[in-house]
């Protein structure tokens, strides 16, 4: 077997609700650990695939052409620079199957999203991981990372686990100094929460001569991480690859109706961005109640320090039906990610955590 295959570490995702309800033999748990949307899906997208149903004995349209069409028309760019992928997980596949060769490299911060060193690894490539500094990715050492066999740069704003965004001005300066032959991938799940103007929009960017490809989901702010699209906004030859390793039918139709409504909700849109804004300033009043440091967040999670029982800590919350994220695996085993839910299910949480570091 391919040594590089069988090194990897298989991802652990947030636990389901429904398991931890059944090994406890609780019911009414709350997952507070994936980043999802506590609203659920936007409304106009289920109605939309609602209607899509009775079509589904077709295959889909391999063009994606009404979602990609949305997009253009959303980003002012020709459809043929728009990607869709299963998920933005899909892209950043894509991505390494159609740059990494064998012994090729990337960069990516430390700590940061599992999945890019899982699949550049898959693709024969490495990924060279460049620490955090103060929460934030470090650009200027990411900048200085880079080596002649580096053809991958991925720049998550706002990083996931930290919730810490770059601006545009920072973005600029990256773009300006990277050497050419260097693909720069910007990962914006989480942009649509960001509420500082300041921070980068990557669509800015496209027409950089550094090429650039922003890759974007419906997963976290319009509800659908169950359905699974994202997609990419690249320069055209970019997206001319991209285009050539993915499967023909590699979204579904409902994803693709989905995808469309979702994106003219502008209701859900607004009110799921307000959720997000006012649970984390429930939970900083909350962490600054309890003495507990945190990273102000650009996202819909926040990281917070509680310490070497950070970890007894999860498990107590699991104890009481509150599923949150442990950072051991990101190499931050004092803290904890904790995604904004629902106001009760917020209280719930603060009332609970509050309850065990007092208690
Ligand atoms: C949630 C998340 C995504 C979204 O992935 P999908 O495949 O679109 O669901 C992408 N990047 C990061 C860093 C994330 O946390």
């Amino acid at each position: 077997m391919a040594p590089e295959i069988a090194s990897l570490v298989p991802y652990k995702p947030g636990k389901p609700i429904e398991e931890l309800e059944r090994e406890l033999g609780i019911s009414g748990a709350i997952k507070l650990a994936s980043n999802e949307n506590p609203l659920g899906p936007s409304p106009k997208a289920v109605e939309a695939m609602a209607q899509a149903l009775g079509g589904l004995h077709r295959y889909p349209d391999g063009a994606g052409y009404v979602l990609r069409a949305a997009l253009a028309q959303r980003y002012g760019l020709p459809q043929e620079q728009i990607v869709l992928g299963n998920g933005s997980n899909e892209i950043i596949e894509f991505l390494c199957r159609a740059f990494i060769r064998p012994g090729d490299q990337a960069l990516a911060a430390a700590p940061s999203f599992l999945m890019y060193s899982k699949l550049v690894q898959v693709a024969g490539g490495r990924l060279k991981e460049v620490p955090l500094k103060d929460f934030r990715l470090d650009l200027a050492a990411l900048q200085e990372a880079i080596e002649p066999r580096t053809r991958l740069v991925f720049l998550n704003n706002p990083d996931n686990p930290a919730g810490t965004a770059f601006s545009g001005q920072e973005l600029q300066a990256f773009l300006d100094q990277t050497p050419p032959g260097v693909l720069v991938v910007l990962d914006e799940a989480y942009i649509d929460f960001a509420g500082d103007p300041a921070v980068a929009q990557g669509p800015e960017f496209l027409g950089h001569a550094t090429p650039l490809v922003v890759m974007r989901t419906f997963s976290k702010s319009y509800g659908l991480a169950g359905l699974r699209i994202g997609f990419a906004l690249a320069p055209l030859e970019v997206a001319g690859l991209l285009h050539r390793v993915r499967q023909p039918f590699n979204t579904s139709i409902l994803a693709q109706v989905a995808g469309a409504a979702a994106l003219a909700d502008e209701e859900f849109l607004q009110k799921s961005r307000e959720l997000v804004w006012q649970g984390l300033q429930d939970f900083y009043a909350c962490f600054e109640r309890l003495g507990l440091s945190y990273v102000p967040s650009q996202a819909n999670f926040v990281l917070v320090r509680i310490g070497p029982r950070a970890g007894e800590v999860a498990e107590e919350l699991l104890r009481r039906g509150i599923i949150v994220r442990k950072m051991g695996s990101y190499q931050l085993p004092e803290h904890l990610r904790i995604s904004v839910g629902l106001p009760q299910e917020n209280q719930r949480f603060i009332r609970q955590l509050t309850a065990i570091l007092e208690g």
